[in-house]
């Protein structure tokens, strides 16, 4: 399958698209993942991207389309994929649908997990990742604890706060969602794509979306 998974920060995209890659084979490709690896690793990209991280802004559009253009073009991807966290801007949306028709690539569609405010903040003040770039496993300090305090259950390495999930910075990602990544149900229910779920059930979602698909 190739869908987009809009949503905001919290909303269970991450989880929705670790729960869609066991259907097919399908692979998850976050943003969020491929920029926090980047920025541990202390490459130029991570360095670039840092600060806008931290604060809860959006890193510029032109470093996440190189990402993407390289990505899109691995061979894992031809099975299918979920973009989890992007795109995120509507000039992200219009260069990746150049992108798509010059790859020669159609999506299925575009799903948007809408979950009510207080939930996603809730969720988001409570929520631990696993600092291993190569794992970072989403943990929830109230419905998901690991099973030793602090310690990730698939790989062992610590489990922490990310450093954009502080309460201003939270508030913030929430602000910047609601101005720049919101309009792009609009962009995508224009194009005939967009399927919106509303709900808190990861479950429910993964159910709906293959309902959607015909599977
Ligand atoms: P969440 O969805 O929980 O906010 P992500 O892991 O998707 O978290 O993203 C974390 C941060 O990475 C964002 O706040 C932003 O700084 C950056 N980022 C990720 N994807 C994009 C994107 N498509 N465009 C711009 N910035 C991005
Ligand atoms: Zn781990």
């Amino acid at each position: 399958m190739k869908i987009i998974l809009l949503g905001a920060p919290g909303a269970g995209k991450g989880t929705v698209a670790k729960m869609l890659t066991k259907l097919d084979g399908s692979v998850q490709i976050s943003t969020g993942d491929i920029l926090r690896g980047a920025v541990q690793a202390g490459t130029e990209l991570g360095k670039e991207a840092d600060g806008y991280m931290k604060r809860g802004d959006l890193v510029p559009d032109s470093l996440i389309m190189g990402i993407m253009e390289k990505r899109l073009q691995e061979s894992d991807c031809q099975q299918g994929f979920l973009l989890d966290g992007f795109p995120r801007t509507i000039p992200q949306a219009e260069e990746l649908n150049q992108l798509l028709a010059k790859l020669g690539i159609k999506l299925d569609m575009v799903v948007n997990i809408d979950v009510p405010r207080d939930v996603i903040f809730d969720r988001l003040c409570t929520r631990r990742t696993c600092e291993n770039a190569k794992c970072q496993a989403i943990y929830n300090v109230k419905s998901n604890p690991p099973q030793q305090e602090g310690i990730c259950d698939k790989c062992g390495s610590p489990v922490v706060q990310r450093a954009d999930e502080t309460q201003e910075a939270i508030a913030h990602r929430l602000d910047t969602y609601n101005q720049k990544t919101a309009p792009l149900a609009g962009f995508y229910e224009k194009e005939g794509l967009l399927k919106t779920i509303t709900g808190t059930s990861s479950d429910l979602v993964v159910s709906g979306i293959q309902k959607a698909l015909g599977k």
